[in-house]
């Protein structure tokens, strides 16, 4: 039996994880390892923002959708690879084995390269950090808080946004 290690419960993993599913192969096992068991689905991100969505209609729950594809998912934080040994060290104190893995753990803003954008800014992605300090800035605006809010980058994402 082949372990192959998916890491990153993400939107390109999600696609693999159905593939997997529907080809039903005996000799492979699949393993999902992220940080969360709730992965956002971006495209309805900016609606969840607008209120025309709830929490768990925006969301995939990987755990579900691993037992519908017979796959495997663990909950856990990656912090270090070794190909060598071809294991997975979690955050947790958690390791994994694998003979194949897949590594997509998304883009995140290089903060560090634009001075103050660590302090003074609420990144995007990842999407599930976002969120919280999204409910962060509601909760001001419910207490009376006057807010002029700045999106800087103005590609598709950040126009849905604005919307
Ligand atoms: C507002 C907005 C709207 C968008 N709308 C669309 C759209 O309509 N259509 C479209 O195609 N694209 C859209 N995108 C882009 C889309 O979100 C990305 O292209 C897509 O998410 C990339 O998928 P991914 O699997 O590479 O990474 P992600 O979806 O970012 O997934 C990465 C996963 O890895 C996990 N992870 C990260 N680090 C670790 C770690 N150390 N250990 C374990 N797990 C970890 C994360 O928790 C996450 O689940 C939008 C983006 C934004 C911001």
């Amino acid at each position: 039996m082949k372990q192959l290690l998916l890491l990153g419960g993400g939107h390109a993993h999600v696609f693999v994880m159905r593939a997997f599913g529907k080809l039903a192969l005996r000799d492979t096992r699949v393993t999902v390892l992220s940080r969360s068991r709730f992965t956002p689905y971006s495209g309805m991100l900016p609606g969840l923002l607008a209120g025309l969505h709830t929490l768990e209609e925006s969301h995939i729950d990987l755990a579900w959708l691993a037992g519908a594809t017979g796959c495997e998912f663990i909950a856990a934080e990656a912090t270090r690879i070794r190909p060598e040994a071809r294991r997975v060290e979690c955050a947790d104190g958690r390791a994994f084995s694998y003979d194949l893995i897949s590594v997509d753990t998304g883009s995140t803003p290089a903060v560090d390269q634009v001075p103050g954008a660590r302090e003074h800014t609420l990144p995007v992605k990842p999407i599930d950090r976002f969120f919280a300090g999204w409910r962060g800035i509601e909760t001001r605006v419910a207490a009376g808080e006057r807010l002029r809010i700045a999106v800087v980058g103005g590609g598709a994402g950040g126009v849905e946004l604005l919307l």
